[in-house]
């Protein structure tokens, strides 16, 4: 008998389970294995709505939520001051590595916070005697050059003018002082304006900066122009709530003086601290969590690294107010092969996860993500966040040089527990420890290596790339946010399949001669 096609949808009730699997029986039915992401697809859904439309508004703490799910590692081939700062803008936060002294990595952090800013609450200022070569000076150094001008040289002083490039720039006589230059026709806002007025007067005086005083014409704080364009230019921008300043991350170890090192982070505006070890559950990181949540209650902690729920669970009760899950995982990583220690990613998101959202600790997925596809499946599986290395390795916002070999231009990334990278911390005594030695061992023993990749652009084009390219993903699944996500995988309604080695073949590109794999334009 040929049923009715007009009862296609209602005859599936008829069958009692929807077609695939739901999360727990993929994990379930695979219990004496691990899985890692290439292991199951997640089966598509019905599309009612714009990929556009797809949030992906997600939790990296307890605290902060970030507008795209993506963080970069804190290794040294991948974020300093420029990874963080892009990372940022577009929606995401970078973890900036702490194989550098305590100075460089709290300078480093520093740039990131003054680089956009709502009212600058502590701009830099200068007095009348200033000479125009100081000025110029200044400029080299801090990387803008409008000083508000006040009677005493400080920020609450009476404000008597504003020195700009404009006033300097073709100013030959680098011995005249500044009163001779500068510009005394101050438009200026009175303390106690919104930003947005602010904004507004200087969209319509024209001016670069607005200098806010109060009632006794003391200089209160600054308001710069080019703030208002880069929020127009990164509107997902991760920022303070007050400040308008950048979302920055950092990494430290957990010996004593990390705790030093934690506070000229702290001091430089500091957001998120991640406690960088390949394994978390140790009773240093324990005292350090409740160190830091005594010390600094406002400092959000990302615990890790972690891949079992009892790890989890230690890391939770101490304080942490988001998790790090992932060993061995990792591109670059040979911890598996060294140590034996580790789990397949894919199970491990999805056991820790499955226990830490219970307690509304939001955890990153951390190794081990090599394409878009990775993303959706570990936010399927739990997590709230995807750290990536290798996958930004290569772009224009990592430190180091490129370099040209085989006709290919290429970026050094490599592993923070690879010998190269250890005996760089090792040589330089202010670094702070290791992930992956003790101070007294003798021997190094690598758990992972240093490589090249090949160079990606900038960030500025790959990141919109995985953000646009997550927002399809969600939508040929049928969810117009990654809260729905959480939620369907939850109930059941977003199913799963493995995928045997053949089905793996075949989701792969197969049977051509050759061909370019471009990725976007
Ligand atoms: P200009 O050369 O001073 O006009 O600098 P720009 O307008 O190019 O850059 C100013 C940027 O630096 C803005 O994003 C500010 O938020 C940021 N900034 C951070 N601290 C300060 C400060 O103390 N003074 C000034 N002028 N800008 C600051
Ligand atoms: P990727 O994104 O390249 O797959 O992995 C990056 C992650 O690998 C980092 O965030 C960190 O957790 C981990 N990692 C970094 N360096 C090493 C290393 O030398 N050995 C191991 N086992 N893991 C590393």
């Amino acid at each position: 008998m040929v049923l009715d096609t007009a009862s296609a949808t209602s005859y599936l009730k008829n069958y009692s389970e929807k077609d695939g699997l739901s999360v727990q029986e993929l994990i379930d039915s695979n219990k004496f294995g691990g899985l890692t992401y290439n292991d199951f697809l997640v089966l598509p859904g019905l599309i009612s709505f714009p990929s556009s439309q797809v949030s992906l508004d997600s939790k990296l703490t307890k605290k902060i939520t970030l507008k795209s799910p993506f963080v970069s590692s804190p290794m040294d081939t991948v974020t300093e001051e420029n990874m963080a700062i892009h990372m940022a803008l577009l929606g995401g936060i970078g973890i900036i590595h702490h194989n550098c002294t305590a100075e460089e990595q709290a300078d480093m952090v520093r740039k990131v916070k003054k680089y956009e800013n709502g009212f600058i609450s502590d701009p830099v200022v200068i007095s009348p005697e200033v000479t125009v070569g100081e000025v110029k000076e200044m400029k080299r150094q801090l990387g803008f050059s409008s000083y508000p001008v006040t009677e005493n040289g400080k920020l609450g002083g009476k404000l008597v003018g504003i020195v700009t490039s404009r006033d300097v720039q073709f100013h030959e006589d680098d011995s005249d002082k500044v009163s001779a230059v500068m510009t005394t026709q101050l438009v200026t806002g009175q303390e106690g304006i919104t930003l947005d007025q602010g904004n507004e007067t200087l969209r319509t005086s024209k001016k670069g900066k607005l200098p806010i005083i109060d009632a006794q014409g003391n200089l209160v704080s600054l308001i710069s122009r080019t703030d208002l364009q880069k929020n127009q230019t990164y509107p997902l921008a991760s920022k303070s709530f007050h400040s308008k300043q950048l979302l920055c991350g950092a990494a430290i170890g957990t010996i004593e003086a990390d705790r030093e090192r934690l506070d000229k982070l702290v001091e430089a505006g500091l957001d998120v601290v991640v406690l960088d070890s390949s394994n978390g559950s140790s009773v240093f990181q324990l005292d350090m969590i409740k160190w830091i949540k005594s010390k600094y209650p406002e400092l959000q902690v990302i615990a890790g690294n972690v891949v079992t729920r009892e790890q989890a669970a230690l890391l939770i009760e101490a304080g942490a107010d988001g998790l790090r899950i992932g060993m061995g995982s990792g591109s670059i990583c040979i911890t598996q092969e060294v140590m034996a220690c580790g789990r397949p990613q894919g199970t491990a998101v999805y056991n820790v996860t499955e226990f830490a959202n219970k307690f509304g600790v939001p955890c990153i997925a951390d190794g081990g993500i090599g394409n878009i596809g990775h993303i959706t499946k570990a936010l399927a599986l739990g997590a709230s966040c995807v750290m990536m290395g290798g996958l930004l390795a290569g772009t224009s916002e990592t430190p180091g040089e490129y370099f040209y070999r085989d006709g290919k231009r290429l970026k050094t990334y490599r592993g923070m527990g690879s010998i190269d990278a250890m005996q760089q911390t090792k040589q330089n005594a202010n670094a702070s420890t290791s992930r992956y030695f003790s101070e007294a061992d003798k021997v190094l023993v690598a758990q992972g290596v240093s490589g090249a990749v090949v160079d990606k652009g900038s960030i500025t084009k790959f990141v919109p790339y995985l953000f646009n390219g997550l927002q399809h993903s969600l939508q040929d699944i049928g969810l117009q946010s990654v809260e729905e996500l959480r939620a369907k995988v939850d109930s059941g309604d977003v199913r799963f399949e493995f995928r045997t080695a053949s089905a793996q073949f075949e989701g792969g590109v197969h049977g051509l001669h050759s061909y370019e794999k471009r990725l976007h334009n």
